[in-house]
C-alpha cells in the first residue's frame, strides 16, 4: 500500500445533439450539455468518477483511460440521474474489475430511473440505438469511505444538488472534490427537477462542498478545457440565486432566458437554460 497523494485527472465529452423537442427560441436546439468522468489513481490502481452516456462516449473515455495504465477497479456514481451512470455497462466490457459503487439512496434513485417506464423510454428517445441494451447499476457502499491505495475516499451525501440524494466525492489527500451536478462549470444549470425552496438547499449543499476546503473542484457538466476551481462553488451559488430572483419577478420563459443570458451567457447550452425556465413558468401555475 503507497501513502502518496492520488492524482486526479479530468476527460470531458463534449456538447453533443440529441434527439428532442425542437427549439422555441434560440440556442433552445437540443443539446446534451458537455460532462466530465474523473480518474483518480495510485501508482498502479484507479478508479473512475461517472460514466458518461454513449457507447461512443464510453470507448473514447475507455482509450484515454488506458493512455494511464493504471488497473480500473471501480466507478463511483455521484446520483441517479442516467446521464452519470449509463454508460457503466459498456465501461464494464472494458474494464472487467471495475465494480459499480454509489451510496445506499443513489442506488435507489439510478434503479427508480431505470425501471420507470416514462423514464427509461425517454433515455432512448433521446439517444435511440447509442446506448447499452441492459442497464448495469452501481452497488450500494457499506459506510461513506472506501480506499484506494491506502488512502480515503469519502462519499459526502450532500442532498440536493440538480437532483435529490446527490454526493460529491472528497480525496483529502489530493485536497479533491468531484462534484457530480452540485457544481457546475461553464454550463447552464439544471434546475427542472428544483423550486425555489430546494434551490435554496442546494446552495446549502455548495456550502457543504466549499466547507471541505478542497483546491480542485471538478464539476460534472464542465465546458471543454475549463478549470477544475473552487470558483466553481460559488459561481454555482449565484447562478442558482439569479434563477430564482429572475423567476419570482413573474415573466415569461422568453423574458427568464433572455435575463439570465444577460447575467451568464458565456456558460454553454442554452437547451438547458430552456428547459429550466419552461419548467419553472410551469410550477408557477
Ligand atoms: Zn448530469
Amino acid at each position: 500500500m503507497g501513502s502518496s497523494a492520488l492524482a486526479v485527472d479530468v476527460y470531458v465529452a463534449p456538447m453533443r445533439s440529441f434527439v428532442g423537442a425542437p427549439a422555441q427560441g434560440p440556442g433552445d436546439d437540443p443539446m446534451w450539455s458537455p460532462m466530465s468522468s474523473t480518474l483518480i489513481s495510485g501508482a498502479e490502481e484507479g478508479i473512475l468518477v461517472d460514466t458518461l452516456i454513449t457507447l461512443d462516449q464510453v470507448d473514447a473515455l475507455a482509450e484515454w483511460v488506458r493512455g494511464f495504465g493504471k488497473r480500473i477497479t471501480g466507478v463511483y456514481i455521484t446520483h441517479g440521474h442516467q446521464d452519470h451512470w449509463i454508460g457503466l455497462a459498456r465501461l464494464q466490457e472494458h474494464f472487467p474489475e471495475a465494480r459499480g459503487i454509489a451510496t445506499a439512496e443513489v442506488v435507489q434513485r439510478a434503479r427508480f430511473e431505470a425501471t420507470d417506464p416514462g423514464l427509461s423510454a425517454y433515455w432512448h428517445a433521446s439517444f435511440p440505438g447509442e446506448l447499452p441494451e441492459t442497464a448495469v447499476l452501481p452497488e450500494a457502499l457499506d459506510g461513506e469511505e472506501f480506499h484506494l491505495e491506502g488512502q480515503v475516499l469519502r462519499a459526502v451525501s450532500v442532498g440536493q444538488g440538480d437532483t435529490e440524494f446527490s454526493t460529491v466525492l472528497h480525496i483529502p489527500s489530493a485536497a479533491a472534490v468531484v462534484g457530480g451536478d452540485v457544481v457546475y462549470n461553464g454550463v447552464h444549470m439544471m434546475t427542472a427537477e428544483t423550486d425555489r425552496e430546494s434551490r435554496a438547499a442546494w446552495i446549502a449543499s455548495l456550502d457543504a462542498v466549499a466547507a471541505l476546503d478542497p483546491r480542485i473542484v471538478v464539476a460534472g457538466h464542465k465546458s471543454v478545457g475549463a478549470a477544475d476551481l473552487p470558483e466553481n462553488i460559488a459561481a454555482s451559488r449565484q447562478y442558482l440565486r439569479d434563477f430564482s430572483r429572475i423567476v419570482d419577478e413573474g415573466g415569461s420563459v422568453e423574458d427568464i432566458v433572455d435575463a439570465m443570458l444577460k447575467l451568464h451567457g458565456d456558460r454553454d447550452n442554452p437547451r438547458t437554460l430552456w428547459h429550466s425556465a419552461r419548467t419553472a413558468v410551469a410550477k408557477r401555475g
